[in-house]
């Protein structure tokens, strides 16, 4: 019972049954060379698995957003889970592929992202303390590259040039110290390392320079881990990390340094999706867990190959709203694979209705105001425009719109049916769900609603073809996905996209919008489906590596901090049997 258990003991029960990677390979129809043992876990050789199956038929495609949320979450990792395992009960082949988390949050205020209740994943002290060592492999991999530039700086700083040459043969790269942009990074909020100054010391200890640190999840080689065909790809891209410019203003690269062998060396193993559980057993990998803002915000491609080979049914889930997050993995996500989705299921409360309907504001770590525990049929009907919204955005990608409501104990019958008959009205399935509750048990509703819409006739295309440019690209995604009536670009953020735009080099770049998810415009205070407004845009960065170009439609962060009350304070361990308690 979730309302009396917290989620780490309800995985500590559902572990003591938890298959085993030989019981996983023998339900799952894989070979030997498939399956890789890491601890009580495993992981999938992708290789092997694709190659074999490469004539099979992909299973079904199914993708989870939701609509804006509170700053709570609205449960879209929960309903990925509660959904599987719903799936699961109707006795069909389900699996699925969600992201990784960062220490950083875990440890912080959001807490890990196992989903919560009986929809859970599992086994919770693994998934939420670095799994198989992913992150770490890309921290090792990440920092290395600014290893190779810093020695590479005291080295030309100390030497001449018949030195470098005679020494190691190597060119002068000239770097800039005013013009590097990467940092190092390290998996916490570690707010007192994003402005550093390193190289302190003598003529061995470095160069002197401001430096920063940023949080792993934010790093390149994460975005390019979720976003990677195969290892060929990883290797190519690997090498053209944009490291810092040199003092003629030409990129410095990973390539340059020489390094992006030793950095692929460190990724090897991480190309494989770790197999973990839901709280019922059904197969769920983990691969990749990149921002949402400069990055895909979703798991990886090669995770969606694997279970598309391994599964009939097979769900992922998409950071952030449907307005960033569905947007990047219909029009990035989906592009870069070739992959072509079924469903997009739309995780919808109650709370976040009426938060749009005009209720108070909802803050993280405070008591929820009275309007969202008691009934309020008003303030959820006119929150609805909202969910419409999102919607509709699903349905310009051809494919279905399943709403799930995903219940709390406070919301109401009348709450729950003007949902509904919205969007029903607005041309989508709707289920409510209680897989927090009752796991799977609870969910059948809803996965008899998506294996419907699995069934029904779809045509998937994208917003944009590739042949549009930049700034009709931010355009179409302002007006068509947030409602904007145009764009705003600043002179210095214009002049870089007319830079892209006319070099043909960057035309298959995806376009990675950076914008707030907590509102569908620029501005987290407008709720609802603001009207009569545009979107900014001052600069675009580019990740050369990952082959992004990020228009920036509002701040970015690439090292959150810690709060004055964070979830470290109530993890420990039990001496007697190495248990992990208070993770959530
Ligand atoms: P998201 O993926 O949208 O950020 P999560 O699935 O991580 O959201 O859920 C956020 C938090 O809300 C988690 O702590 C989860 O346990 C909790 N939660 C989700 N759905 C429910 C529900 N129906 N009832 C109670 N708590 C829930």
């Amino acid at each position: 019972d979730p309302t009396k258990m917290a989620d780490w003991q309800i995985s500590e029960a559902a572990e003591k049954n938890m298959p085993t990677p030989d019981e996983w390979r023998e339900r799952l129809g894989l070979e030997k060379d498939e399956v890789i043992p890491v601890g009580r876990l495993c992981r999938l050789n992708f290789m092997n698995i694709m190659e074999r199956r490469k004539d099979k038929p992909d299973g079904k495609y199914i993708e989870v957003t939701a609509i804006t949320p509170t700053p709570l979450g609205e449960g879209k990792s929960t309903t990925s889970l509660g959904l599987m395992e719903g799936l699961g009960k109707r006795g069909v082949s389900v699996g699925g592929c969600l992201r990784q988390p960062s220490g950083g949050p875990t440890m912080n205020i959001k807490g890990t992202a196992a989903g919560g209740g009986n929809a859970l994943l599992i086994p919770m002290t693994e998934f939420s303390m670095g799994l198989t060592g992913d992150i770490n492999n890309i921290m090792n991999a990440h920092n290395l590259a600014m290893v190779a530039l810093t020695a590479r700086m005291q080295h030309e700083r100390n030497y001449t040039d018949e030195q470098l040459d005679r020494l190691t043969k190597m060119r002068r790269l000239d770097v800039d110290p005013t013009r590097v942009e990467m940092g190092w990074i390290i998996d916490f909020c570690a707010q007192a390392l994003r402005n550093i100054v390193i190289g302190l010391g003598g003529r061995y200890d470095g160069y002197t320079m401001q430096s920063k640190f940023g949080i792993a999840v934010s790093s390149e080689i994460m975005a390019i881990l979720a976003v990677v065909r195969d290892l060929a790809d990883l290797r190519e891209r690997m090498a053209n990390i944009t490291v810092a410019f040199d003092k003629r203003g030409n990129p410095v690269t990973t390539g340059d340094l020489e390094v992006a062998g030793a950095m692929t060396a460190f990724m090897v193993e991480s190309i494989n999706p770790t197999l973990c559980s839901t709280a019922e057993y059904q197969p769920c990998m983990v691969h990749a867990g990149p921002f949402a803002n400069i990055a895909v915000g979703q798991s990886s491609i090669i995770g969606d190959r694997v279970g598309l080979k391994l599964f009939d049914y097979h769900v992922t889930e998409s950071g952030f709203a449907a307005d960033i997050g569905f947007e990047k993995f219909w029009n990035v996500k989906c592009r870069f694979s070739g992959l072509k989705p079924h469903v997009s299921v739309l995780t919808t409360t109650i709370r976040a209705l009426k938060m749009h309907g005009g209720g108070p504001k909802v803050v993280a770590g405070l008591p929820l105001p009275e309007e969202y525990t008691k009934e309020n049929v008003k303030l959820v009907e006119k929150g609805l425009p909202n969910m419409v919204h999102m919607i509709n955005v699903i349905r310009k990608s051809g494919i279905n719109p399943v709403v799930c409501i995903n219940a709390f104990h406070t919301d109401t019958k009348d709450e729950i049916e003007v949902v509904r008959k919205a969007a029903e009205a607005a041309g989508a399935r709707c289920a409510l769900s209680e897989h927090w509750l009752k796991g799977g048990e609870g969910a059948l509703e809803l996965a008899d609603a998506v294996m419907d819409a699995c069934n029904e006739e779809s045509e998937f295309k994208f917003l944009y073809p590739l042949e549009m440019k930049l700034r009709d690209r931010v355009e179409m995604i302002a007006k068509e996905v947030y409602g904007a009536d145009g764009v705003a670009w600043t002179p210095e953020a214009e002049a870089k996209a007319k830079m892209f735009e006319s070099d043909p080099k960057y035309d298959d770049f995806a376009t990675m919008m950076v914008k707030t998810h907590l509102s569908l415009s620029h501005d987290p205070a407008l709720k609802g489906v603001p009207k009569g407004w545009v979107l900014p845009i001052r600069d675009v960065l580019i990740y050369s590596g990952a082959k992004f170009l990020c228009p920036c439609a509002g701040a970015i962060s690439l090292m959150p901090g810690t709060s004055s009350n964070p979830a470290f304070r109530r993890i420990d361990v039990d001496v007697k049997t190495g248990k992990v308690m208070g993770l959530f």
